[in-house]
């Protein structure tokens, strides 16, 4: 069954009808899937989704493509994770970590292509194609070789290294654009009117795309027991995960799988690098300014995003904030997150950290609060971002001798012989030697 009852300008709200449509004729607004709430609500249930897959295809009845036959490589249900070690370290109290670094192609982006490319196929679509700062390009291919689809991504030339190999390997053509982002997506919008048989997922189908976003509030609910947390903590690229995940909660109120109307604080993470959200934040005016990116955080270097502005209105109305950090403290947030929780993310998810820790130090992030940061993609893919700062401890010949002498130089560090001895996280020694610097 499919509740959807089209598209709606967010601008002057003008009604289209479901297809390959993503401006408004009239006024140029972004367009918005709309749906029957009354007969979803009479529908879905706690049991109904719990007995769906463990993917985001459990939350169909929400999806825009509810009667279609998914192009799924089983993007969703990933782990929230309670971390009392990083809650400790930031002085926070109940805090988790929305694990999105385990989905299929290592970073959320597979649950909106999952959805983007199942109604591209539906509206019979045989080419996907993207402009992309590397994980979109990774999962767009993907998902087209599972399609039995064929796959065109452009990307900025300066990308790093495993999402070039990533894409190429799924079989996707990749072209390599001399430029940022912000020149690729309009190459992308160019090519959009010349080529109208392929399915643009972040152009003609976003529309769809952007809804996959939802899935992470619906799983943040469903994990937390169908409670809604007090505050999220969401990465800013073009603004449309940010966005979606309060559209999320809102349905999940409107339809009544919460006991009572959500009220969630979301804030924004951006790389100081490109910052254009958290500036207009800062400045407390309407106008988002285009920059010219410059920063590791590469998958969130979008100098002009799309949705920045709907991103803003959304973080200013639910009481939350946006605040970016600088590339040193990406790294440091990259580090943090992997010593104290065993999860290595890539420099998104770096931003994501170093800003829930700049918030949480400033008393934006409470330790009253329940909160939830969004880890958007795996450390793998974004290695470089570390060399140089990260190796093997010692270097030794096959020896015995060679070993104690360099084992003895960390026990120095380390009496205990590291932290299996010793129970609290307070009295944990690698703690406390970074908590001094
Ligand atoms: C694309 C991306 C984001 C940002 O998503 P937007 O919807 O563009 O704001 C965040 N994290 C990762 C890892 C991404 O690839
Ligand atoms: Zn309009």
């Amino acid at each position: 069954m499919d509740f959807v009852t089209g598209l709606r300008c967010r601008e002057c709200g003008r009604a289209y009808p479901a297809e390959a449509l993503h401006v408004c004729d009239y006024c140029f607004g972004p367009l918005e899937v709309t749906y029957d709430y009354e007969r979803i609500g009479a529908t879905v249930t706690r049991e109904r989704i719990a007995s769906g897959p463990r993917t985001i295809w459990r939350y169909g009845d929400l999806l825009p493509v509810a009667d279609a036959n998914p192009v799924d490589l089983g993007a969703g249900f990933t782990p929230l994770v309670r971390a009392d070690r990083l809650a400790a370290e930031l002085g926070l109290g109940e805090l988790w970590i929305k694990d999105d670094t385990a989905n299929p192609t290592g970073s959320f982006k597979d649950r909106v292509v999952s959805v983007a490319l199942t109604k591209a196929r539906q509206l019979g679509f045989k080419v996907a194609a993207c402009a992309s700062t590397g994980n979109l390009a990774n999962s767009v291919a993907a998902h087209a070789a599972r399609a039995g689809m064929g796959s065109v991504v452009l990307i900025p030339s300066d990308l790093e290294t495993a999402k070039i190999t990533m894409t190429t390997v799924y079989g996707g053509r990749v072209i390599a654009v001399e430029g940022n982002y912000d020149d690729v997506n309009r190459l992308c919008a160019e090519l959009t009117s010349e080529r109208p048989s392929w399915a643009f997922v972040n152009v003609n189908v976003r529309t769809y795309y952007a809804e996959g976003s939802k899935t992470l509030a619906f799983e943040v609910a469903e994990q937390l027991g169908w409670q809604a947390p007090d505050h999220v903590v969401v990465p800013i690229g073009s603004g449309s995960q940010l966005t979606k995940v309060a559209k999320g909660f809102d349905e999940l109120g409107r339809v009544g799988l919460l006991d009572e109307a959500p009220s969630v604080r979301i804030s924004g993470a951006q790389a100081e690098g490109c910052s254009p959200v958290a500036t207009a934040f800062a400045e407390g005016t309407d106008a988002i300014r285009p920059v010219k990116p410059s920063t590791i955080a590469k998958s969130l270097a979008i100098g002009n995003p799309a949705d920045g502005w709907y991103a803003l209105d959304v973080i200013r109305k639910s009481g939350g904030s946006c605040a970016s950090v600088t590339d040193d403290e990406v790294l440091e947030g990259i580090r943090l997150l992997a010593r104290t929780e065993g999860i290595f993310a890539e420099t998104a998810g770096g931003v994501t950290i170093a800003t829930l820790a700049k918030l949480a130090a400033q008393g934006v992030v409470r330790s009253d609060e329940r909160v939830v940061a969004m880890v958007t993609g795996h450390g793998l893919k974004t290695v470089e971002a570390l060399s140089g700062t990260a190796g093997p401890s010692a270097t030794i010949p096959p020896t015995l001798d060679a070993f104690d002498e360099a084992f003895g130089r960390f026990e120095e560090y380390d009496p205990t012989g590291g932290p299996a001895t010793t129970a609290a996280t307070t009295t944990n020694p690698s703690v406390q030697v970074a908590r001094s610097n």
